[in-house]
Order: C-alpha cells, then structure tokens, then sequence
C-alpha cells in the first residue's frame, strides 16, 4: 500500500511524507523538509512517528521553506539525504554530520527500501531543481512543487500517476477581480510559494 500526508504546504514551509506498507516494515520517506525540528517532530507524532523512523529525505531544491530543519535532521538523526548536487551545494550541512548525501539528477532512478524514486527537472529560480514521482511497484504517486509553468518534460514523467500533489504559485494581481470558476475554487486549493 502507497500512501502519503502533506505535513505542511505553502510559503512557511513544505514536508510530504511518503510510505510504502509491503508488510512488516514500512518505508517512509520525507519529501522536502521545510520546518523546523519542532514542528516536525510535531506533525510525525500525530502519527506516532518520530524523526527515527524516517527511511530517508529527498530535497527538491534549496530555497528555506523546503530545507527548514534537514541539517538537523542529518546531523541528530543520521536521516539520509536524497538530492541534486546544485541543491546539496546549498544545505549547508555541518561536517560533523554522519548522514550520508545521495546526489541524483533528471531522469536518474533511485530506490530507498520499498519505494522506486524518479526525479525529473522544473523550471524554477533555484540552482538544479527537482520533481519527482514514485512507485511502491503497484501504484504511481507524482509530486509537483513550485512550478511557475508545467512543461512537456514534467508531463510526459507524470504520465500515468494515480495521485498527484501539485502546488504552485498564483499572481495575485492577475487573480484579482477576474471571475474564478466555481470548480477550480473547489477542487484545486491555491497556496502562494517562493
Ligand atoms: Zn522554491
């Protein structure tokens, strides 16, 4: 079973967290990790998790409310760091930390225990951003972030994904005054992003 819980969305900070169920040991792994060691420890506990039990994190890139707490992560936790080498230059990571950092790029395939990860490139103002999909081998779960525009490339990655979580940033001065259709305010909750 493939199944996932967004931990925080938007400007103050992002965290998904991804597990795979094949039994007796699940895999979980944090997608970005935008808050801080509190609130994280916060939002795992609801589910009787703790920053233990993570399998691994992946960073899509550097900006603050998607790396928030993972140099802590890294150096309390010994969590592993899944990542491009443009978004590792900016971590930050102390040199004490024991974690290891795992560097991939567009298209590179990767697994962490039970679940298949497939970055891909977006365009965004950061130093090499990643997307990503993943695969428990029965299900296609995509995740988008940050992403002013969707390209042929993100599309054809996201192809055949059961669920996608998509966020992106909206203009507000474009958005204001203009008539919003009735399902786009119902289906598809906006948040603003950096
Ligand atoms: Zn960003």
């Amino acid at each position: 079973m493939l199944r996932f819980r967004s931990l925080a969305s938007g400007s103050s900070g992002n965290a998904t967290l991804i597990e795979a169920h094949d039994g007796l040991h699940p895999t979980r792994v944090l997608i970005d990790c935008g808050l801080g060691l509190r609130q994280l420890q916060a939002a795992l506990a609801a589910d009787g998790l703790s920053p233990t039990d993570l399998d691994g994190v992946f960073i899509t890139h550097e900006h603050g409310d998607h790396i928030g707490c993972v140099a802590m992560l890294a150096a309390r936790y010994r969590v592993p760091i899944w990542t491009s080498a443009g978004t590792a230059q900016s971590l930050k990571l102390p040199h004490d930390a024991d974690a290891p950092v795992h560097h991939v790029g567009d298209g590179q395939v990767f697994a962490i225990r039970g679940l298949e990860f497939r970055p891909f490139t977006v365009p965004h103002d950061a130093r090499e951003p990643l997307q990503l999909c993943c695969t428990d081998g029965n299900r296609a779960w995509g995740l988008m972030t940050d992403v002013g525009h969707v390209t042929a490339h993100a599309l054809s990655n996201l192809a055949g994904v059961h669920a996608l979580v998509l966020e992106s940033n909206h203009d507000r001065t474009c958005w204001r005054g203009r008539p919003t259709p009735t399902f786009s305010s119902a289906a598809w909750p906006v948040s603003t992003d950096t």
